[in-house]
């Protein structure tokens, strides 16, 4: 029986759990069936039995396993409202963009995209994800400064972590055909830039478990500015100290694009304009040469895996054996769920485990690889160390599983029940540096049947 202590005084003690993924690599992946105390937001200790102290509140968590908080580190949250639209179905990622997305941008009011947001951070929240990278782009010439604190007010409201990755094009993106038939007009790059600054000063929290960051993301570094402005962008924004985003080399057909106009493979592009380092993550990079595998990994530049999307789309599968082996930082992201229609990082994380396999044989991942590139890994991309793994000092960020049902009875080792098992594992209990966000299974303070009714709404506005 699992208690519902809400721990008002942020002191709390979380016993018998049946085990504990750190989210550490090696043999610290596992901290076997260990109590967590919590004081002040922070994990105070991991161990054995550990006693109570006054003041204390004490949450059960018998028949639960605990995770870290997972970390999202690529995700459009405005796609909450788009799955599963019939003419992106069966398309791959040039016509779905033409099909599914670009179509509907100029409809997506602040109050819908507020709902969107909503959705998706609820969905990431009841799969035991604390912390999003949204890589938001619905920023067009005269529009869209109001979105990016529609996110944070969202994240604030609900309790999740947020980095707001600051897309958008400002040029060029209007030549795509789906982009072409909304007549919206790219921003320019004062826009841009203006915003970005705005944000930083804002909302940019830069201490190693920041609720809040803002980083520098142009949607697509070879579509959406010229290539001496991506330089310049870089410089901006590591002049600010923030981080860079992007998508790269999705596709085959991406990569063809970028050696026919510029002569080069993408990696050696974005490395001629100053986007290679370790502040600096990508999406996907499905179609990768050895040669830049080697790249990403000296400049111990990241990536964003999203394995579902990109199988969802017939993009292919990223060699990330490959690239965990020469040493590039792996992160996961569900990617927007117009071509995933699942937010969540448990199926996410058992994609991963199974598709490497399925294709490479049964050595290509592990379950505590894949539970670290999910959580260690993706702090590690976004710059904030102070979460990712379950260890004293670390924030207390973390997602218990209740994996007591029958679907888990003949479990060998339960620890590895989320990832092997996928969906569905149920959340019982999540905590995002200490404030409990999700409460036997329900996002706190959440609404739900009016977040039904505004989706209603919000998809009537959006549907052909
Ligand atoms: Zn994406």
């Amino acid at each position: 029986m699992v208690s519902t202590a809400a721990a008002p005084t942020g002191n709390l003690l979380i016993r018998n759990a049946a085990a504990v993924m750190t989210g550490r690599a090696g043999d610290a992946a596992r901290a076997g069936a260990a109590d967590i105390r919590v004081q002040a937001g922070r994990i105070a200790e991991i161990g054995p039995a550990l006693p109570r102290h006054e003041g204390e509140d004490v949450l059960d968590a018998t028949g639960c396993v605990i995770y870290p908080g997972w970390v999202n580190t690529h995700h459009h949250l405005f796609q909450n409202l788009l799955k599963a639209v019939p003419g992106g179905m069966n398309a791959d990622l040039q016509q779905w963009l033409a099909a599914v997305p670009y179509p509907r941008l100029a409809r997506f009011t602040p109050d819908i995209f507020r709902t969107a947001v909503r959705l998706g951070m609820a969905e990431l929240l009841l799969s035991g994800t604390t912390t999003c990278a949204d890589h938001h782009y619905l920023y067009h010439h005269g529009h869209g400064a109001e979105t990016g604190d529609v996110l944070f007010q969202v994240a604030e409201e609900l309790g999740m972590r947020l980095v707001l990755c600051r897309g958008g094009a400002i040029q060029s993106a209007a030549d795509h055909p789906g982009m072409a038939a909304t007549a919206l007009v790219p921003e320019t790059l004062d826009e841009m830039l203006a915003d970005i600054e705005r944000l930083k000063a804002r909302y940019h929290d830069a201490s190693a478990d920041g609720l809040r960051r803002v980083v520098v993301a142009p949607t697509t570094p070879t579509f959406s500015l010229p290539p001496v402005l991506l330089r310049e962008l870089s410089a901006f924004g590591r002049g600010m100290d923030l981080r860079l985003h992007s998508h790269l080399s999705e596709t085959d057909n991406y990569v063809r694009f970028c050696r026919e106009k510029y002569q080069c493979t993408p990696v050696q592009f974005v490395a001629d304009h100053d986007w290679l380092g370790p502040d600096v993550w990508f999406a996907h990079l499905v179609t990768v040469t050895p040669e830049e595998i080697r790249m990403l990994a000296v400049t111990n530049t990241g990536m964003a895996h999203c394995p579902v999307s990109n199988a969802r789309l017939g993009s292919g599968i990223a060699p990330v054996r490959k690239m965990a082996d020469a040493g590039v930082p792996i992160s996961l992201g569900v990617d927007g769920v117009a071509s995933n229609e699942s937010g969540s990082m448990v199926h996410e994380a058992n994609f991963a485990w199974l598709v490497h396999r399925a294709a490479g044989g049964a050595a290509q991942t592990r379950v505590e690889e894949v539970v670290h590139w999910g959580t260690a890994g993706g702090a590690r991309v976004l710059g904030l160390p102070g979460i990712g793994t379950l260890a004293p000092g670390q924030s207390a960020d973390l997602a218990i599983y209740d994996v007591s049902g029958l679907r888990f009875h003949g479990f060998h080792d339960i620890a590895t029940a989320p990832v092997a098992a996928g969906e569905p594992t149920p959340v019982r209990h999540v905590f995002v540096r200490g404030r409990q966000v999700v409460r036997d299974g329900e996002v706190v303070g959440l609404d739900l049947g009016r977040l039904r009714e505004d989706a209603q709404r919000a998809l009537a506005a959006l549907l052909d």
